[in-house]
């Protein structure tokens, strides 16, 4: 059976679980069209952002 040929470290055994704590981003439901957005972002789905729209749904984005 494979075991480890050295000892982790304290140092490298804190490193590995200084990632535990890190969590998936989260996600907010867009005001305008209620799809799940990331929050401080433009929707992606209707381009609405702070009540407005900012992204042209088609075409070009003047
Ligand atoms: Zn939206």
């Amino acid at each position: 059976m494979a075991v480890p040929k050295k000892k982790t470290s304290k140092s490298r055994r804190n490193m590995r679980r200084s990632h535990d704590a890190l969590k998936a981003v989260g996600h907010v439901e867009c005001p305008n069209c209620g799809e799940p957005k990331l929050p401080h972002h433009v929707c992606g789905s209707c381009g609405h952002y702070d009540g407005r729209e900012v992204v042209a749904e088609s075409g070009a984005a003047a």
